[in-house]
């Protein structure tokens, strides 16, 4: 079956450094794919490649099957939104809008009743004749965002759109965003550093690392089911326990035995074992012995609102292991620094990695 946007085997290199090292990526009709990853990994590049400002070494760039790398980045027919909003200050909202429908060769009544209906969707109506000095910065990228859409573009392509804006705009714009790109079923393909914008955004996060593809997935597969060490660390937290596995499922973490899923690894191979803070149990000392459970003493507790972050010294792993707690979580008593509790850590949420 051939998907609606294919990259096989994209690289480029910028003098002797290889930015992407064989990218393969498919994005299907409807998707909102992210490119998540560290500064430098090469993400805008791969943006820039697809957008066609820059032209990778190696590699084919297919559209519904057809290659387009040789197309020039106005014959490609996508919308572009960067950071910085880039809109012409001497023309009002209106006018901005409108202006992306000039290569079209709409007439200008055309382009007028378009352009309001651009800013309707985006809810700046109100706002159709102010120059972008007189408009914020979360109204100044929705008016960018309504540019990029007005000429129906093939693929919508966002290049950290939000990371110039204060958080609650930003929160706030990448719900719209999100229902925007839903609701007109627009592929979109967005680069962003901030994993919990891909998290909350995307329907298929692609996990970038020094110029490949580290893993692809949907935001509960990345969260849940990372493949490699640095996916694990990269997306949300996890304590990481250095072990050597023993069976196909077990693991042993310095003279412990934890009890996992069934993992490939060959017995005898060294491995991380992960576990997400909020999946560590924690009880009064004493209780629920099961397996996997250890002593642990409390070091710390940190406030976060609805929950309570917790420091656990744990000696039988020789670790310290964080913790992510409900706020009202007891343990017969309040959590005191310094008290011993029993933690476990559940079979189902360890990751061997
Ligand atoms: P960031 O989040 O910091 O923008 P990124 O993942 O988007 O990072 P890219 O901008 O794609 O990364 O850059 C990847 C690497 O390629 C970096 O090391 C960067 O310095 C280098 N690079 C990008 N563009 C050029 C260029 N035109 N000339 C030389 N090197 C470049």
């Amino acid at each position: 079956m051939t998907s609606y946007l294919s990259l096989r085997g994209v690289g480029k290199s910028f003098g002797a450094s290889r930015v992407l090292d064989g990218i393969d990526l498919d994005v299907e009709p409807g998707e909102f794919v992210c490119l998540l990853g560290p500064s430098g990994c090469g993400k805008t590049t791969l943006l820039r490649i697809v957008c066609g400002i820059e032209r990778a070494d190696q590699g084919q760039l297919l559209l519904n099957g057809q290659d387009i790398a040789g197309l020039p980045p106005a014959a490609r027919g996508f919308g572009v939104v960067f950071q910085s909003y880039a809109l012409f200050p001497n023309l009002t909202a209106a006018q901005n809008i409108a202006y992306g429908l000039h290569p079209t060769g709409a007439l200008a009544r055309e382009m007028a009743k378009r352009s309001r209906e651009m800013l309707d969707l985006v809810g700046l109506a109100a706002h159709a004749d102010k120059y972008p000095v007189q408009l914020s910065g979360g109204q100044q990228q929705r008016v960018a965002l309504a540019r990029a859409l007005a000429p129906n573009p093939r693929l919508l392509l966002l290049d950290e759109p939000l990371s110039a804006l204060d958080a609650q705009v930003r929160a706030s714009l990448r719900g719209e965003i999100r229902a925007l790109q839903k609701r007109l079923g627009i592929v979109t393909i967005m680069v962003t550093h901030d994993q919990e914008e891909a998290l909350s955004m995307a329907d298929r996060v692609v996990l970038m690392h020094d110029g490949r593809i580290e893993q692809a997935g949907t935001p509960g597969e990345l969260y849940h089911r990372p493949r490699t060490r640095f996916v694990a660390g990269f997306v949300g937290r996890m304590n990481m326990l250095p072990a050597t596995v023993l069976a196909g499922d077990r693991v042993r973490v310095r003279d412990s035995e934890l009890h996992c899923a069934p993992v490939a690894l060959q017995v005898g191979a060294q491995a991380t074992v992960g576990i997400r803070p909020e999946q560590v149990v924690v009880r009064r000392f004493g209780d629920g012995l099961g397996a996997n459970s250890f002593a642990a003493r409390l070091l710390d507790t940190e406030f976060l609102g609805n929950r309570t972050a917790a420091r656990l010294a744990c000696e039988p792993l020789g670790i310290e292991i964080e913790a992510e707690l409900p706020a009202d979580h007891r343990v017969g008593e309040a959590l005191v620094p310094s008290s011993m509790v029993h933690i476990e850590l559940p079979q189902h949420a360890l990751s061997v990695l």
